[in-house]
């Protein structure tokens, strides 16, 4: 059996129709940036993430930067951020010209170790930053409450976890602003690069709106050194035709995880835990494994696709040498860089592919 890592045609199959229907519309509107689609897939956006306003931006990093831009966060300003994401979320922060303040992983989600915030807090931290890495979501009210004692901006970047749930609310409507990707391969992705800014402050929202229209609220006056960022009316017309999905294929990718979490009873591996259901959307599903490299050829050999959510932390790559040093701070995220194993999960795997899974990791031997 071959099993793809990821594999977007099952994904879109189902709606093929729907896609070039709604991308005839756009060819025929003849109207390709700043029109009724975006606007329409702001609204459906902002509705979803339970938010207020919604920008369609050009993709996920710009989308952070945007917001770090728009609150006037730049030289001189420290912003805390995972130890453990994506490189983007730290690019956006070095982008703007403020320092990236790393803090470690929490040994249970993954996601950044909230009781380590405080500690990396000085004069001239500005705002934390986030990650819900994987799908799973980060308890943003305990971060809300260092973020106020401190007066700081809380920020969600929540490029892999489209509709994941804090206590009730989604992701994009838990912190002061929020950055979405829709990259082809997120939960919600578009056909090309994508992106959004989702908040409840509307002075923010239309400043972004601006900075991303070279810096202008009119045409041809300029009150920022804006950029040119903005989603497309393609994208955005077949983005609302995904939204319409997404909730059956988070669905989906819970139960697929479930499944993993009850069938996987191999000991060489650590499995992600779940104990909020809705609070973890399974964008990628991490598999800790000592000696990874003989898992991953064992899985090759089986047909078996498999990723790594990331070989490399940041403070060990050249574009942050000068982070090299610091590596001893982050424990954790050294240990689940140097172990993870990211095996397929994604809408419309088959049953038996899903079995076939289980039964290869639960034989393998180390
Ligand atoms: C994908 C991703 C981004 C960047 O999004 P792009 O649209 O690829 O620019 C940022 N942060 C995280 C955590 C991501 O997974």
């Amino acid at each position: 059996m071959k099993i793809p890592y990821l594999n977007l045609a099952t994904i879109h199959d189902p709606i093929k129709e729907e896609l070039k229907e709604k991308f005839n519309q756009v060819l025929d509107s003849e109207w390709f940036i700043q029109g009724t689609a975006c606007t329409k897939f702001e609204e459906e956006f902002a509705a979803y993430c339970g938010a207020k306003y919604c920008v369609g931006v050009g993709n996920g990093l710009d989308a952070i930067r945007v917001i770090l831009q728009a609150y006037g966060i730049g030289e001189g300003d420290e912003v805390i951020v995972p130890a453990n994401t994506f490189i983007a979320t730290v690019l956006a922060v070095s982008y703007v010209g403020a320092t990236p303040v790393l803090v470690d992983a929490d040994e249970k989600t993954y996601n950044i170790d909230i009781s380590k915030i405080e500690e990396a807090i000085t004069d001239k931290t500005k705002a934390i930053i986030v990650v819900h890495l994987y799908g799973r979501v980060v308890d943003v009210n305990a971060v809300r409450k260092i973020a106020d004692k401190y007066g700081l901006k809380v920020i969600e970047d929540s490029a892999q976890a489209h509709g994941a749930v804090c206590e009730g609310k989604r992701t994009g409507n838990l912190g002061d602003a929020a950055a979405f990707s829709f990259y082809p391969g997120k939960n919600l992705g578009a056909l090309g690069d994508g992106g959004a800014v989702t908040t409840n402050d509307k002075a923010l929202a239309d400043n972004i709106r601006a900075i991303c229209t070279y810096g202008s609220f009119e045409k041809y006056n300029h009150q920022f050194k804006g950029c040119n960022s903005r989603l497309d009316e393609v994208q955005a017309a077949l983005l609302s035709v995904k939204l319409k999905c997404l909730e059956g294929w988070n669905e989906e990718r819970k139960s697929i995880a479930e499944q993993f979490n009850q069938k996987i009873n191999n000991d060489l591996f650590v499995l992600p835990q779940i104990d909020d259901r809705d609070g973890h959307v399974f964008h990628i599903y991490p598999l800790l494994c000592q000696d990874r490299q003989k898992l991953i050829a064992y899985l090759e050999e089986k047909g078996i696709g498999t990723n790594v959510h990331y070989p490399i932390p940041i403070p060990k790559q050249g574009a942050y040498k000068e982070m090299v040093q610091d590596m001893v701070k982050y424990p954790i995220t050294e240990k689940i860089c140097a172990n993870e194993v990211s095996i397929p999960l994604y809408p419309g795997l088959q049953q038996e592919q899903i079995d076939y899974i289980i039964d290869a990791l639960n034989d393998y031997k180390g």
